[in-house]
């Protein structure tokens, strides 16, 4: 999924997303790409994935709130869209729409930012485990990703819930993809590779998720994600204004140490984590995180 310049994120005021207690008394809904207005009736409240308790508040945009885990520091949106809500969204044409995604060898900029990550976070990928060996991409969007991983000679899969998105990579790039969740996802062997581009944020538990991660992947395999940091100099300082915040969507706001601690609960290790926006994988995105990791070794606990 994709960065949006131009943001989604309509907040009434700015807040300080570091502190501070907010307003609670904004508007009560939003609009999401036009098309669907949301009101409390549509949310639910959730707890922290790791300590299962509930979050302390952050900063509200209603009918949202931001909250945080008073034990492992990890930011969360609650409430939150339930999942029926959440399901409408996700099936609702306007949600591919708002995203950068265009002819895929086209000259605008953000089709060339397109390019540059998918030629930085692969080279990250094949520098650590070159190939011939399997990679499974979990939400492949419109297939560019898993194309040019393709090409790169690794024998590719995919998983995307979005019929538009996998549509696309069958029509354009011959890419089957399993639509669905990762649960239903067929898992014969262990993946050499296992990547996830914009996805952890927006997944109901990112905990699980790991942990499916972790099962899949073979034991010198190798996985990288890419998230919006919580930690970035505009998510710390804009607020409720910060593009990337869009509580419909994404429902978990890490930083790289809260990462680096749910990562370590799925057992897997984060090996490098790139936030500069001058490098390839990360290029021009001064509030995302790229990191590569590793399975930690199985032990009994
Ligand atoms: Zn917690």
């Amino acid at each position: 999924m994709a960065q949006s310049p131009s943001g989604a994120v309509d907040a009434p005021e700015p807040l300080d997303a570091l502190g501070g207690s907010a307003p609670m008394d904004a508007p009560d809904s939003r609009d999401f790409a036009g098309a669907i207005r949301w009101t409390a009736a549509d949310t639910e409240p959730v707890l922290c994935c790791l300590c299962r308790v509930p979050g302390d508040p952050v900063m509200s945009v209603a009918p949202f709130g931001v909250v945080r885990c008073p034990i492992c520091d990890l930011g969360f949106v609650s409430p939150r869209l339930s999942a029926a809500a959440l399901q409408r969204m996700y099936d609702n044409p306007a949600y591919f729409e708002d995203t950068v995604y265009g002819d895929p060898a086209g000259r605008s900029p953000a089709m060339v930012l397109q390019r540059t990550w998918t030629a930085g976070r692969l080279s990250g990928l094949v520098s650590r485990r070159p190939p011939p060996g399997t990679l499974l991409e979990i939400g492949t969007g419109y297939g560019y990703f898993l194309a040019a991983a393709r090409d790169a000679g690794y024998q590719v899969s995919g998983v995307e819930l979005s019929r538009t998105g996998a549509a696309h990579a069958r029509d354009r790039h011959g890419l089957e993809i399993f639509r669905g969740q990762l649960d239903s996802a067929p898992s014969d062997e262990p993946a050499d590779v296992i990547c996830f581009w914009d996805t952890l944020e927006h997944v109901p538990d990112p905990l699980e998720f790991l942990r499916q991660v972790r099962v899949r992947l073979a034991e010198d395999g190798v996985f990288a994600l890419s998230v919006p940091s919580f930690a970035s100099p505009p998510a710390r300082l804009l607020g409720a204004r910060w593009w990337t915040l869009k509580p419909e969507q994404h429902i978990w706001l890490f930083t790289p140490t809260t990462l680096r601690v749910l990562a370590a609960r799925a057992g897997l290790v984060l090996t490098s984590v790139v936030t500069s926006p001058l490098r390839r994988a990360n290029a021009g995105r001064t509030d995302s995180l790229v990191a590569f990791g590793r399975a930690l070794p199985m032990v009994d606990r």
